[in-house]
């Protein structure tokens, strides 16, 4: 199903995976994540791309995997830049003839094993969005930035760049992850002022550990609130008090998204469905309230 048409009839709820490291595991390792993910019943699991455009075989295959033994609807990933034209159509071919419907279409970041300018046939989201748009019939989507992409000079000119993604065929986009929901309100406002109507579901990363928590902070792009960061910083050897605070912190991140209205939500589930689980469990009610 198109998840256009799940979004045209209520909110949705729904998780990002990635296929496991190829180098050390298979693709089938990360089933039983997989399986244990869907009990939580997500309206859709998106699905990683790896921007080398290497072993894209690898996303097709775990979302044929979602698709065939899960209700959830999977959402490929897929990147252009540092892909030729003929590797795209490539991937898309095996995409439509996989039967998925779904495609978040991205530029991508330079692999790290490139040196100089990477940027192939398409430059930008919105050239892949209009290529797939014109030779597939995908429902696509569309990331986008609470604090603004890294690259861009302002949030306005982003904007004007997200627009434009909406007018290449985004039925909605995903935003990268945040912990202050003052962005994703101020990206919503903004959006819907520059004629972006289509929905923005708000991405949450819980950070349970510190490795995960001193991720972040080396990431550019994504502020830490002060409370938060004292919190860290005081229990940051204290493996049970690191997690609670990242399950507490994404649970009231949620409940007050939920309560501002906010367009659904998006976990970044980092392959961990106890993660997941513990922060569905501790607000199901509400969730299958607001967004059932
Ligand atoms: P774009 O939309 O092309 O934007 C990139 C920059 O170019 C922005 O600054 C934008 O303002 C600017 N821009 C866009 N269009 C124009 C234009 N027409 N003219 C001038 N400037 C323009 N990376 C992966 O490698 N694999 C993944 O699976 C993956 N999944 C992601 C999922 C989500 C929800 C998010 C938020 C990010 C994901 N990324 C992933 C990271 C993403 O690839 C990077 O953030 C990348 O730098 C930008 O990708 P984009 O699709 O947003 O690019």
């Amino acid at each position: 199903m198109r998840i256009s048409n799940i979004i045209s009839r209520k909110k949705t709820f729904s998780f990002e995976v990635f296929p496991p490291n190829p180098n050390n595991s298979s693709i089938q390792d990360i089933f039983p994540t997989i399986d244990a993910l869907g009990q939580y019943a997500p309206d859709f699991i998106s699905v990683t791309f790896k921007s080398s455009g290497d072993y894209a075989q690898n996303t097709i295959d775990l979302a044929s995997y979602i698709k065939r033994n899960t209700s959830a609807e999977p959402l490929a990933h897929l990147t252009c830049g540092a892909l030729d034209k003929d590797d795209v159509e490539q991937v898309a071919d095996t995409m439509r003839q996989e039967g998925l419907e779904n495609v978040l279409a991205l530029r991508g970041d330079k692999p790290a094993e490139y040196t100089g300018d990477y940027l192939k046939y398409f430059k930008h989201a919105s050239e892949l969005m209009d290529f797939l748009r014109s030779n597939y019939d995908f429902c696509l989507a569309g990331a986008c930035y609470p604090e603004g992409h890294i690259e861009s000079e302002s949030l306005y000119d982003d904007l004007v760049n997200l627009k434009i993604k909406q007018d290449m065929g985004a039925s909605f986009f995903v935003t990268q992850l945040f912990y202050d929901n003052n962005y994703y309100y101020r990206l919503v406002r903004v959006a819907k002022k520059m004629g972006i109507t289509v929905p923005i579901i708000p991405g949450i990363m819980p950070l349970t550990s510190t490795t995960m928590f001193n991720k972040i902070m080396n990431m550019a792009g994504a502020s830490i609130p002060f409370e938060m960061r004292v919190l860290f910083d005081r229990f940051r050897n204290d493996k049970k008090a690191m997690y609670e605070i990242g399950i507490a912190y994404s649970v009231n991140q949620i409940l007050e998204l939920l309560a501002n209205d906010a367009d659904g939500i998006h976990i970044y589930t980092m392959n961990n469905a106890k993660v997941t689980g513990d922060i569905y469990n501790r607000i199901s009610s509400v969730i299958e309230k607001e967004l059932r």
